[in-house]
């Protein structure tokens, strides 16, 4: 298993790439970028949020109450005076911290679920809805949050995966399965109940098409080829 600070550096590193991309490509706005890097450094740290060692927990906590501080902030940045941003900042970092992690830390007794694609799936749609519906974020920006959120988690277990094979090949044998987990038996129970929610996420998720449409757009491409590019060699 890839340590905390590797996890952090890696959901940093390809999150920071990819929200450069889509901010040359005209995707997403300076603000919203520092969101999906963001989203993406958090996701990277996600599936170990209910491991034993406490740094990655705590950490994941503050950081995630930090993106929902800042967050807030961000979405009514034009409504706001300058103190009632910072109050809403505190105000918002210290319920996320301490009101809805305490009961979330009750909630993830069962070690090992948290560790799973479905699971982050979850999580990644959870943040899309809740941007699209409560803070009225376009579609479009909602499911660039998430996508980085889960992009993150998957570079997170795609982390563990490669760092349980050893350089020969040889799966090490303190790790026991594969890190990109999808159904545990014996945990069968708590994963029925997984995909039932995964499903009502999938159900109520804001339209999927407008984002689609966005990204496979030659426009889009092309936008980022030239801002990639240096004038000279556009000539
Ligand atoms: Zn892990």
């Amino acid at each position: 298993m890839a340590n905390f600070k590797t996890h952090l550096t890696g959901g940093f590193a390809v999150s920071g790439v990819l929200g450069l991309v889509t901010y040359k490509a005209g995707l997403v706005n300076a603000p919203e970028f520092l969101m999906c890097v963001l989203a993406g450094t958090v996701g990277g740290l996600l599936p170990d949020i209910d491991s034993d060692n406490s740094t990655p927990i705590k950490m994941g906590f503050d950081l995630l109450s930090l993106a929902t501080a800042f967050a807030l902030v961000i979405h009514w940045r034009s409504e706001l005076t300058l103190l009632s941003m910072i109050l809403l900042w505190i105000v918002g970092y210290i319920f996320m911290r301490y009101a809805v992690f305490s009961v979330f830390t009750k909630l993830t007794i069962h070690r090992g679920i948290i560790h799973s694609v479905p699971y982050m799936l979850v999580l990644a749609l959870g943040l899309t809805c809740l941007n699209y519906y409560l803070l009225k974020t376009s579609s479009i920006v909602s499911w660039f949050y998430g996508g980085f959120v889960f992009l993150g988690s998957m570079v997170h277990l795609g982390l563990d995966e490669a760092y349980s094979v050893d350089l020969m090949n040889r799966r090490l044998k303190r790790s026991s399965g594969t890190a990109i987990k999808f159904y545990n038996d014996s945990q069968r129970y708590y994963y029925v109940g997984l995909y039932a929610i995964l499903m009502m996420f999938i159900f109520i998720s804001p339209p999927f098409d407008p984002f689609f449409r966005k990204i496979s757009d030659p426009v889009t491409w092309w936008l980022l080829k030239e801002s990639i590019l240096p004038e000279v060699l556009m000539r």
